[in-house]
């Protein structure tokens, strides 16, 4: 009963404990979870809305190709609808490019560290890892491109990078993909893009028009706040994601998810209010690791890298005691801890607990 050979040393995935459970086990009535970069002011009332006008058909299979919320995708970011595809999260977009792309003994190229689905999914598929220091806590594209070789076949940018929170500037990456062969598929994973403020970020969605070889990786769950209904998406040239879209399962996303994706990506003030806010408790956090002398990545989605000067899992233990979850386990960040921006009260119980902490 030996499974196949790339799958045999890898960890089961881990996740960080529900809120309920810790209530649980440390006798706490509240506890702020700001471990999974989850939207702290939920989703729109019209995708709850959309959520329930599904509920009378629970028993007939969702459509498999999606067809509403690629008119609504499409529409919203002005490409045609065959350059669109969907999965269970962009968790399954990761899942399925690797699967559609690598093959044994391919090469694939990643920072380190970043968001691990990207090593996780290539390493079941049998590709040998490239993984590239970070730079300053951002990728460091000369590195990832001198790694290059007729046997690479995806190079992964996490872009805000996850756990650090920095980005890629549009100047460097054109200049990367001027330079990537066009066998090389780059994958740009934008699951915070709606967060960023900075006028440097890329236009990545433009830059697909130009490079055939890039796909960009987007989700509902953060910004759109239905992390739960589970729903993402990519978006590329049509010839790729037509290879994508062979390895997708029939019914991958669900009633519920395409259904309030649709009507979330309608209601752009809801969207524009979480940003603002994020924004806003973003800075909040910076001045106060600033006031505590604690250095921090410049962060660009809705989570901060901030180092405590301790060792991480102490400080996460400490937290985790006044009812705040926070996440730890970094490997090259042994001392720091990355946080959501959650509500404004959220955030100042969180700085509050983090001073007795400290
Ligand atoms: N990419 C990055 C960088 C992420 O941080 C996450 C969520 N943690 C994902 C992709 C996957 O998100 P989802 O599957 O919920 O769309």
């Amino acid at each position: 009963m030996k499974p196949k050979q790339s799958i045999i040393h890898l960890p089961v995935y881990q996740p960080g404990k529900p809120v309920e459970e810790v209530k649980r086990e440390l006798g706490l009535k509240d506890v702020i979870k700001l471990a999974s970069n989850e939207n702290p002011f939920g989703c729109s009332e019209q995708a709850k809305v959309a959520i329930q006008n599904e509920i009378a058909s629970s028993s007939i299979y969702p459509d498999s190709f999606s067809a509403a919320l690629t008119s609504a995708v499409a529409g919203h970011l002005g490409v045609e609808r065959n350059q669109l595809i969907f999965g269970a999260g962009s968790d399954e977009v990761i899942l399925m490019l690797a699967r559609a792309y690598i093959s044994p003994g391919d090469e694939t190229i990643m920072a380190d560290e970043t968001f691990p689905q990207y090593k996780h999914n290539s390493e079941i598929e049998g590709a040998v890892i490239i993984e590239v220091p970070l730079k300053d806590g951002t990728h460091d594209l000369d590195a990832m491109l001198a790694k290059v070789t007729e046997r690479t076949k995806i190079i992964w940018i996490c872009n805000p990078n996850n756990p650090t929170g920095t980005i890629v500037r549009q100047d460097e990456l054109i200049a990367f993909l001027r330079k990537v062969p066009s066998s090389v598929i780059v994958a740009l994973d934008e699951a915070y893009y709606e967060f960023v403020t900075d006028a440097a970020y890329p236009d990545s969605v433009a830059l697909i028009q130009q490079f055939n070889n890039v796909i960009v990786l987007r989700t509902f769950s953060k910004i759109y706040g239905l992390a739960a209904l589970r729903v993402g998406y990519g978006v590329g040239h049509a010839d790729l994601i037509h290879y994508v879209n062979q390895v997708r399962e029939p019914f991958n996303t669900t009633r519920f998810g395409q259904a309030a994706a649709a009507a979330a990506i309608g209601d752009q003030i809801f969207m524009q209010s979480c940003k603002d806010r994020n924004s806003e408790g973003r800075s909040y956090l910076c001045e106060a690791f600033d006031r505590l002398s604690l250095p921090y990545f410049e962060p660009h989605g809705n989570f901060v890298l901030v180092d405590t000067g301790l060792p991480s899992k102490q400080v996460f233990d400490a937290l985790l005691r006044k009812g705040i979850i926070a996440r730890a386990r970094w490997t090259y960040y042994p001392t720091h801890l990355r946080i959501t921006v959650g509500s404004m009260e959220q955030n100042e119980k969180f700085i509050q607990a983090l001073e007795e902490v400290l």
